[in-house]
């Protein structure tokens, strides 16, 4: 055993991606001794990662980085990708402008290994992390072949989904639920069950399967997320109109059966971020080409972004006309612990603001820098949560960071006109003045 183990820590492992994938496992493997080959193209995070500088938020990353920095090699050149025994694609794979996923970046991905980095001698096990549509894996397969020009000689490719959570990125690479292993090649498939089982001390079940159920797995699981959402923002809904009805209650009693279970039970503006709303839009197209109405799915996607436009609602029905009025905005992540802004409903919320000329103020405690790229000086910003509150016609909670948990009314003093839009229920315990509406909660009061 002990030999095993010396062997497997002398492994290189390279890792193409440098993102929240990627970068959290390049860090995780490196605490455990691990040598890492970090290459992305995006060559100023490159030159961050090496002076020690997470490009991102998440929570511990930058206590791993400056641990791990003498184990990561990070470049931008494929070739130092060379001498790795297991290379691990972890690039995005975003949704393209006709609403199909967008495989550019895996298959660039697949051209640079077949060109650069197989070599007669070298055989390595290319593992496909990236969420990809069923079939992707295989086309990657034929890439790198026909890029390298000797076909089926000397490298095999499996496909290895990853499910970490933001704001929990190391916490779920160190210790993931399930460990996904897609492939055809039995003994490709053995090294990367060897490699993660040297990797993990603890036990964590490993699910082998083929490719193609590998890859179904990942949107299952996005998708079925995606569906408790928007299954209890309907029920938050429905509860608005009966008087004294509780989604919370509602959600902790149905959670309590283990058919049902607790998680994704939460109410509010709706799922946002940068896997939820792409995958399940990944998985629709891809069931339409192939000749399946995805009615449920696309149900999911029409309940989540009614959430949205029934906020902006909320704003205009509340405020004696739009002209001028000051909208503050508390949270601009899709969620708190990041800084992520993909996809977040915070962003498509001020879109719809500024677009009605609304004045907006906004804060987050990581989220701004990212903010300003999208909306430079259209919008207002502030690291002070009082001074966004300050003279505001509305505010409206919408990233339960924790910072926002402990405001109350003596914060709101300064309001124009109180009308607090919590979509997260921070306050529904607490005596609020003013028009205060809860999502999920009949509680709109005066
Ligand atoms: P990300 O956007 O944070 O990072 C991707 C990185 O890949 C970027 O740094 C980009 O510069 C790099 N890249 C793109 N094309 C490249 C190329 N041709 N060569 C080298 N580098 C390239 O993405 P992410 O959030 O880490 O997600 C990566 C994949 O993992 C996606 O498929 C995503 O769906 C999946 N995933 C993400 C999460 C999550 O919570 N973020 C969770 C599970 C799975």
């Amino acid at each position: 055993m002990n030999h095993i183990i010396i062997k497997m820590s002398k492994m290189k492992i390279g890792i193409i991606g440098a993102g929240f994938v990627g970068l959290s496992f390049a860090v995780v493997l490196a605490q455990k001794d691990f040598h890492v080959i970090l290459i992305d193209k995006d060559v100023r995070k490159i030159k961050k990662i090496k002076e020690n500088e997470p490009p991102f938020f998440e929570p511990k990353l930058s206590s791993y980085l400056s641990k791990s920095l003498k184990m990561i090699e990070s470049s931008s050149n494929f070739e130092l990708l060379k001498k790795c025994d297991i290379i691990f694609i972890t690039v995005g794979t975003p949704i393209g402008k006709n609403g199909m996923i967008d495989l550019n970046n895996v298959i660039q991905v697949g051209k640079e290994i077949g060109k650069k980095v197989l070599q007669s001698n070298s055989k390595p096990v290319i593992v496909l992390k990236s969420t990809v549509i069923p079939g992707t894996s295989q086309k990657i397969l034929k890439v790198i072949e026909n890029s390298w020009n000797k076909v089926g000689k000397g490298f095999s490719l499996v496909t290895n989904l990853e499910f970490l959570r933001e704001g929990k990125a190391i916490e779920d690479t160190k210790n993931p639920h399930i460990l996904v292993i897609g492939g055809k090649d039995g003994i490709a498939n053995k090294k990367v069950v060897n490699f993660y089982q040297n990797v993990y001390k603890q036990k964590i079940p490993i699910f082998l399967t083929n490719h193609e159920t590998a890859e179904l797995i990942k949107y299952a699981n996005n998708s079925f997320l995606a569906t408790k959402i928007s299954f209890i923002n309907q029920m938050a809904n429905i509860c608005e109109n009966i008087p004294s009805a509780s989604v919370d209650d509602i959600a902790k009693a149905i959670g309590i059966d283990p058919r049902i279970g607790k998680r994704f039970l939460n109410a509010g503006p709706g799922y946002g971020g940068s896997c939820l709303p792409k995958d399940l839009q990944a998985l629709i197209s891809y069931s339409e080409k192939l000749g399946e109405l995805p009615s449920l799915l696309k149900a999911v996607q029409k309940t989540n972004d009614y959430q949205v436009s029934k906020i902006f609602n909320l704003v205009k029905k509340n405020l004696n006309g739009l002209n001028k009025k000051k909208i503050s905005i508390l949270g601009l992540s899709f969620k708190e612990n990041s800084d992520d802004i993909r996809e977040s409903v915070s962003i498509k919320l001020i879109k719809k603001l500024i677009h009605e000329k609304l004045n907006v103020m906004v804060h987050d405690p990581m989220a701004i820098q990212n903010t300003m790229k999208i909306f430079g000086d259209k919008i207002l910003y502030s690291n002070v949560i009082d001074e966004v509150i300050s003279n505001s016609d509305c505010l409206i909670i919408m990233t339960p960071w924790n910072e926002y948990k402990k405001l109350n009314s003596t914060n709101f003093q300064k309001m124009k006109n109180k009308l607090i839009i919590d979509t997260r229920r921070l306050f529904k315990n607490r005596k609020i003045e003013g028009k205060y509406f809860a999502v999920g909660m009949n509680l709109m009061k005066e």
